[in-house]
């Protein structure tokens, strides 16, 4: 069966068609500027070169049609008609405390995806959009939805629950939610092949450090805890989010700056992290690059963003009581040895010991640990593509 995996932004739309046979993409790309002006499609038939096609996309359903009209092109294209999709996967951002695991979408499941629109104000309704746009074009074709939050929901609850007046929880949902929840499971679930032990046996710490990042303490193959929070914006120093930070420094900055709540919340997301730090770029590349250059600044941030790192490795292995394997993956955490070897120096009292020479690999699935390091260390690329798929899968042959 070949599945389409979507996954909708504000005004954006990417794409990735799998064949299930072998889980290999066939096609992928991603449409931009959807309700902009120039918008434009630009689909890569895997083999070839990316075609980019200038279109106007006033909406995600026009966009849809000519993903289709991509996916079934004879020149472009992987498939001879729209019927050969045999389901939709969706990534969604927010299940609020509605969604443990992945659903077939229906009509009710829709309107629970609305009800955590206020959890999620910027990414549910494009999910939303993205979900009533395959709706209307391709309106026999199963779909499901797959949730960044759901792995996450079996914290319990001294770990999700704020230090606040227990009805701000109940009137509101204000609680830790976590996000990445796909990529975690999916590079836990890899790393317990890679170990070849059962996951249930398995004290695992996946670190997703890409643009946004989170660390998840994984035990016998459940999230107990994890750095993001209500929003992606807490935890970790990322690109350009703060992470965690004393709330009392947001009210000092509004009084002193006299910004507004929508000033502050630009600042903290937009502004801060890598990018606020060093002033040079929220990428970590470009990080490497000046700070090898000597810009004190950037060497800094990375030096910040490392220590961020460190400390939940800590944290997570305190809760567990000791762990059996650090996980690094995404765009940071699987190609710059810089990051790992940073965030793992001065930890062999916790039997985390990494060969520098396996250290130099990048971007594929290793085992970077020291020879008789008592905890491992690996490097999985994340496929959250992929993990969706095989939900779909899953949940359309049941
Ligand atoms: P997103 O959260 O947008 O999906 P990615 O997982 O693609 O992000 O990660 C993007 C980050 O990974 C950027 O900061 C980028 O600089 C970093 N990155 C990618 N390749 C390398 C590399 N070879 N060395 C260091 N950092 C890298």
């Amino acid at each position: 069966m070949k599945i389409l995996v979507i996954n909708t932004g504000s005004s954006s739309l990417k794409y990735q068609l799998i064949d299930m046979t072998n889980e290999s993409v066939l096609a992928k790309g991603l449409c931009e500027r959807i309700g902009i002006d120039n918008s434009f499609l630009k689909h890569t038939k895997v083999g070839s070169d990316a075609v980019v096609i200038e279109k106007n996309l006033p909406n995600h359903t026009v966009a849809i049609k000519e993903v289709i009209k991509a996916l079934v092109d004879p020149k472009i294209g992987v498939i001879s008609d729209m019927s050969e999709i045999g389901a939709i996967g969706h990534r969604i951002v927010h299940g609020g405390e509605k969604f443990h695991s992945s659903v077939i979408i229906d009509d009710a499941v829709i309107k629970a995806i609305e009800e955590c629109i206020q959890l999620a104000p910027l990414h549910n309704p494009p999910n939303l959009v993205g979900i009533e746009a395959c709706k209307a074009v391709m309106p026999k074709t199963p779909m499901v939805g797959v949730f960044d939050t759901a792995f996450h929901q079996t914290m319990p609850r001294r770990a999700y629950l704020y230090a606040l007046p227990y009805e701000i929880y109940e009137k509101y949902g204000v609680r830790k939610y976590g996000f990445h929840g796909t990529s975690h499971n999916y590079v836990a679930h890899r790393a317990a092949d890679m170990l070849n032990r059962p996951i249930e046996e398995l004290k695992l710490i996946t670190c997703h450090l890409g643009n946004g990042g989170s660390v998840c303490a994984v035990e016998y193959g459940k999230s107990i805890d994890t750095s993001m929070g209500f929003t992606p914006l807490a935890g970790l120093v990322m690109g350009t989010r703060s992470g965690t930070i004393d709330p009392a420094v947001a009210t000092f900055l509004m009084g002193k700056e006299g910004m507004s709540v929508r000033d502050m919340e630009n600042f903290l997301n937009k502004k801060s992290g890598l990018l606020g730090i060093s002033g040079v770029s929220s990428d970590f590349r470009d990080l490497e690059e000046a700070a090898d250059e000597g810009n004190d600044r950037a060497k800094l941030a990375i030096e910040m963003f490392c220590y961020k790192v460190k400390k939940y490795i800590g944290e997570y292995a305190a809760i567990m009581n000791g762990v059996d394997a650090v996980v690094f993956t995404a765009g940071v955490g699987e190609n710059s040895s810089l990051a790992r070897k940073t965030i793992l120096e001065g930890m062999d009292y916790l039997g985390i010991s990494i060969d520098p020479e396996k250290n130099k690999e990048r971007g594929r699935e290793i085992d970077i640990s020291a020879e008789g390091a008592k905890v491992r260390t690996l490097v999985i690329p994340t496929n959250e593509e992929l993990a969706i798929a095989r939900e779909t899968l899953k949940l359309i042959k049941r």
